[in-house]
C-alpha cells in the first residue's frame, strides 16, 4: 500500500535501520525507542494487524523476532514481544508489527 509507512520501509522507499531480514519479514529499529533495544518486526506483505493475519504470516514475524533477539544477545536476560491491535491496543501504524523490547527489566502490567 503506497500510503502505508511500513510498506514503504519494506520497499526501501523510506530509510530504516534494518537489523535482519527473512524471505517474508523485516526487522528494523524503532524511531522512538522505549527500551535500550527496540526493534519492529513486520511482514513484507501488507496486513493490518495480528487479528487479520494468517498463521504463516504470524509465524514468519515471530520467527524473525526470535532470531533478532538471539542476534542481539537477549535470550539469557530475556526480552518482550508485543503487538498492539486496534485503538484500545494502542496501535498507531496499521501494518502488523511486533515490538521486540529488551536491554532492561520490563514492568508488568503494561500501561
Ligand atoms: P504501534 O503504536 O504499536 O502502532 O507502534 C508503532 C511504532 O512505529 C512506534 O513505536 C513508532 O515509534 C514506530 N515508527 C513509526 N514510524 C516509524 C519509522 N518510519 N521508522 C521506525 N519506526 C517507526
Amino acid at each position: 500500500m503506497s500510503d502505508c509507512v511500513f510498506c514503504r520501509i519494506a520497499a526501501g522507499d523510506i530509510p530504516a535501520t534494518v537489523v535482519r531480514r527473512s524471505a517474508d519479514a523485516l526487522a528494523f529499529r524503532d524511531l522512538n525507542p522505549q527500551a535500550p533495544v527496540h526493534v519492529l518486526v513486520i511482514p513484507l506483505g501488507h496486513v493490518t494487524n495480528a487479528a487479520e493475519a494468517d498463521a504463516a504470516t504470524l509465524g514468519a514475524v515471530m520467527a524473525l523476532a526470535r532470531d533478532v533477539a538471539a542476534d542481539l544477545g537477549l535470550v539469557e536476560p530475556g526480552y518482550r514481544l508485543v503487538t498492539n491491535i486496534g485503538a484500545d491496543g494502542g496501535q498507531s501504524v496499521g501494518h502488523l508489527h511486533v515490538h521486540l523490547l529488551g536491554g532492561r527489566p520490563m514492568r508488568w502490567p503494561p500501561g
